[in-house]
């Protein structure tokens, strides 16, 4: 896409997801599945059962479900599911521990720039306004949206920025907006898929600097 259409922005709202995109969601996962180790529950159990923890309907979108997933263990280690649930709960309180170096220096750019910035985030709301609450980086939103429903469900308003790693909500945010908002995918994993040409890939969220650089040109 020829980012020159950033030019053009009216309202300069940048929506972004939280999960994979501001957040290290698979560190957080080690992390949890080492908080049981103390009740002599190793992290490859942790892992075994994550995913039966997952509605099978959303598994596509990854909504991960705590307290199932404390009861799949509490049957198979008789350790109570309260327990379970604690240590998890400790780990998330540490949120902010997990989110990558380059996210608040991104937000507070944006910020300092007059944009208005979205949060936008898929997966099991309690759960997930726990890692939000105790990441640190809340205070740099105006709306924070958290949902089960894709995000191809949420209006956005014309010519807002979707910043969002997850290919499968790109796609389908292209689908049925591709000609009110500007998709960016980010691609951490450098995954060879083909994407039409109007959708931004960057590789780190520090490149959205570079949208931001060229509105200066
Ligand atoms: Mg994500």
């Amino acid at each position: 896409m020829d980012l020159s259409v950033l030019l053009l922005m009216p309202k300069k709202i940048i929506a972004l997801d939280f999960d994979r995109t501001l957040f290290d969601t698979e560190h957080f996962k080690i992390a949890l599945s080492k908080s049981l180790k103390k009740y002599g529950i190793p992290p490859v159990l942790w892992r075994q059962t994550y995913e039966r923890s997952i509605p099978k309907n959303l598994i596509k979108y990854q909504i991960y479900r705590p307290e199932k997933h404390a009861k799949i263990i509490q049957k198979l280690t008789k350790v109570d599911a309260e327990k379970i649930l604690d240590a998890f709960h400790k780990v998330t309180k540490q949120a902010s521990k997990f989110i990558y170096k380059e996210t608040a220096p991104v937000l507070k750019f944006f910020v300092n720039r007059n944009f208005t910035l979205y949060l936008v985030s898929f997966g099991d709301c309690a759960h997930q306004r726990g890692k939000i609450e105790h990441s640190g980086i809340a205070k740099y939103f105006k709306k924070i949206i958290i949902s089960n429903k894709p995000k191809a469900s949420i209006k956005f308003p014309d010519k807002t920025i979707v910043v969002d790693d997850n290919i499968l909500e790109i796609k389908n945010l292209y689908k049925k907006y591709k000609d009110t908002i500007i998709l960016v995918w980010l691609n951490r994993e450098n995954k060879k898929t083909k994407l039409p040409e109007s959708i931004i890939k960057i590789k780190n969220l520090k490149n959205l600097f570079k949208l931001y650089n060229f509105r200066t040109l």
